[in-house]
């Protein structure tokens, strides 16, 4: 697939839970969770400073990724028929506060193409 992309300048979406082969396949990446992306940008950004909770927990639960530096996931998804009020992550961030059960994050710019859908990257509210 990295040849046809190359010898024929084109652009695939390619959707995998399989971090290593996302890494090595995708230029561009979405991090997806209960169905919508909270995370997108770079490779280099998002495998070398996730900004998403969602995103830093994939990554420090990867085999050989992390090894704890990070908040590893708790509890199971919910379902997508109940997702939960304004951040759907909540119920299982370890950062989670008031606003995000009332409010969704909306996706903000981090920088170097690199956005994320979180109230922390909130820098005005974070600041205030
Ligand atoms: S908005 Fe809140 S619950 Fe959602 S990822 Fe950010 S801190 Fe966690």
């Amino acid at each position: 697939m990295r040849d046809l992309q190359d010898r024929h300048n084109t652009t695939m979406l390619f959707i995998s839970h399989d971090l290593r082969v996302v890494q090595f396949m995708c230029d561009e990446i979405g991090v997806m969770y209960l169905g919508e992306i909270v995370e997108q940008g770079p490779r280099e950004r998002i495998y070398g400073a996730p900004a998403h909770p969602y995103t830093q927990a994939l990554l420090a639960s990867a085999p050989g990724k992390g090894g704890g530096r990070r908040a590893r996931l708790q509890g199971e998804i919910p379902s997508a028929h109940a997702v939960p009020s304004g951040c759907a992550f909540r119920t299982r961030c370890p950062y989670a506060f008031d606003r995000c059960v009332s409010e969704k994050p909306a996706m903000r710019d981090v920088g170097g193409g690199q956005k994320g859908a979180c109230h922390l990257l909130d820098r005005a509210a974070v600041a205030a």
